[in-house]
């Protein structure tokens, strides 16, 4: 394959994406929660870094752009709408909008409910999205600006991405997100082997992230509230998807 992904965990539970171009050489990263593991990584592979694309503007997505461009003198991406919350952007991106990035092609899609102006990058080439605090494995990002409807939206505009696509999200969250919905789904045999898989990823360290579009469909509560087996766990067969909805994403913040 002529390019290499690369999952770097920082912080507590974040991780950040190096998405290298043999061909060119050149070097996206996605997010930068923290400078050092970044370096790190980059020194490693004596590889430089040629663009930076920032999902949100929370602190633990981009608290080590600063030190990045000073040493790197990477391209910023980020979406145009947030960029008085963050770093200086040098392409500001509308929802729809495409850009190259490591010789690849990327679509921004707006994913607000998390933050409003959140974004997600497709690669539809490579089948890979970036999702940060949107969509992730097995769940979804709590909601703190944007509203119920506007996540249900967002999840919906990435459910419609081929099955194959494969999600890297921002955290690893997986092991609370795979027992919330053992609750909520408990006889998806799908979900039941996932969990198995999650636990014994966390205690290998292996990162829960890179999961398939596909899996998620079959097993994140938060892509199947059209389901009647969720609904009836629910009590809420008669709702619409966005009430389960709504209901899933409330439940969960109390879990
Ligand atoms: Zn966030």
């Amino acid at each position: 394959m002529p390019i290499e992904i690369v999952t770097i965990p920082c912080l507590t539970d974040n991780y950040a994406y190096i998405i290298h171009d043999k061909l060119s050489n050149k070097t996206t990263l996605v997010d930068a929660p923290d400078f050092d593991p970044i370096k790190k990584q980059l020194d490693e592979r004596k590889w430089g870094l040629d663009n930076i694309l920032i999902t949100h503007h929370h602190d633990d997505h981009i608290a080590g752009v600063s030190n990045l461009i000073e040493q790197y003198n990477p391209i910023v991406f980020g979406a145009e709408s947030d960029k008085n919350r963050l770093p200086k952007l040098d392409v500001g991106l509308l929802d729809r909008d495409k850009f190259s990035a490591s010789n690849l092609i990327f679509k921004c899609i707006e994913v607000s409910g998390h933050t409003i102006g959140h974004v997600a990058f497709y690669c539809p080439s490579e089948e890979i999205v970036f999702t940060g605090d949107s969509l992730m494995s097995l769940g979804c990002g709590r909601i703190f600006e944007g509203t119920p409807e506007q996540m249900f939206r967002s999840l919906n505009q990435l459910k419609n991405l081929p099955d194959e696509t494969i999600i890297y999200s921002g955290h690893e969250y997986a092991t609370q997100n795979a027992k919330f919905a053992s609750t909520i789904d408990p006889y998806n045999p799908d979900l039941v082997n996932r969990a198995k898989k999650i636990m014994e990823n966390v205690y290998l360290q292996i990162p829960n992230v890179g999961s398939t579009l596909i899996e998620e469909k079959k097993t994140n509560p938060f892509l199947r509230a059209d389901q009647k087996e969720i609904r009836a766990v629910l009590g809420l067969e008669n709702s619409s998807e966005l009430e389960v909805f709504t209901v899933l994403r409330k439940m969960k913040d109390n879990f």
